[in-house]
């Protein structure tokens, strides 16, 4: 991709995003984007910022780390001019997660306890409160996710009694299954949306508002149900190349 393409692209899917808020009633710029980099160089990132992107998002620690410390670089700051946000969306690994809260404002693929307790820990060395989405698994394809919703709650118990005090979880997130029956994708982000529902009744004191779902092949559906944070990778950089 061209960095004209990339600003092309970008302006296309905030378009969609914008269609989409207002077929369902929802208010204009409520649902933010999140440009999803993984796999692509720095530059790419740089010419999403130049097109006014701030918030964008990496599933591999390693990549992110190198990628982001670059651009947070004094060098890079100083002809950018903006310090863009990144969230961590992949599975972490335990070791990762030191890494993961030095460069990230948000780890939104937290699936289990032990990870928890590793921000927990990383973060406290840190002297740094760290947003979390917890991420729960409702499409057969991905592995991604806390395997049950008793599993997830019981993790936003530990939340809400005070278990990670340098933790603040704001939301949950999933990835639908792949399949052209729209129903199934559908019933995966209302099933996310039912359980913000319960988790608010259960845990007035977590304010889990937000709801990270869509990408680029269903972010519309996903507003229509309710999506806060769209994560859009192919239709803003292109395909990835998954052989580097
Ligand atoms: C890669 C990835 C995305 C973006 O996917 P696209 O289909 O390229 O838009 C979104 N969310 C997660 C968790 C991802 O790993």
């Amino acid at each position: 991709m061209t960095k004209d393409q990339i600003k092309e692209n970008i302006e296309l899917v905030k378009n969609k995003i914008f269609e989409a808020e207002k077929k369902s009633g929802r208010e204009a710029g409520s649902v933010r984007l999140c440009a999803v980099s993984k796999f692509h160089p720095m530059e790419d990132v740089l010419a999403a910022v130049d097109a006014g992107q701030k918030l964008f998002g990496e599933n591999r620690v390693q990549e992110a780390y190198s990628k982001f410390n670059e651009i947070y670089s004094e060098d890079v700051q100083k002809s950018i001019q903006i310090k863009p946000e990144l969230h961590i969306i992949g599975s972490l690994q335990s070791n990762k997660v030191k890494k993961a809260c030095e460069i990230a404002s948000c780890i939104q693929s937290v699936d289990r306890a032990e990870i928890l307790a590793e921000i927990e820990k990383q973060c406290a060395k840190l002297d740094k409160k760290m947003n979390v989405f917890f991420e729960l698994h409702t499409g057969e394809d991905s592995k991604c996710g806390f395997e049950t919703e008793d599993l997830l709650l019981k993790s936003a118990e530990d939340c809400a009694g005070g278990k990670y005090p340098h933790v603040c979880p704001v939301g949950l997130m999933t990835m639908a299954p792949f399949t052209d029956d729209e129903s199934l994708i559908r019933a995966s982000f209302i099933k996310l949306r039912n359980l913000r529902e319960k988790l608010n009744a259960e845990f007035p004191s977590l304010a889990i508002n937000e709801l990270s779902m869509g990408m680029s092949g269903d972010f519309q559906i996903a507003i229509e149900e309710g999506s806060s944070i769209v994560r859009v990778g192919t239709a803003i950089f292109g395909e990835r190349d998954y052989s580097k």
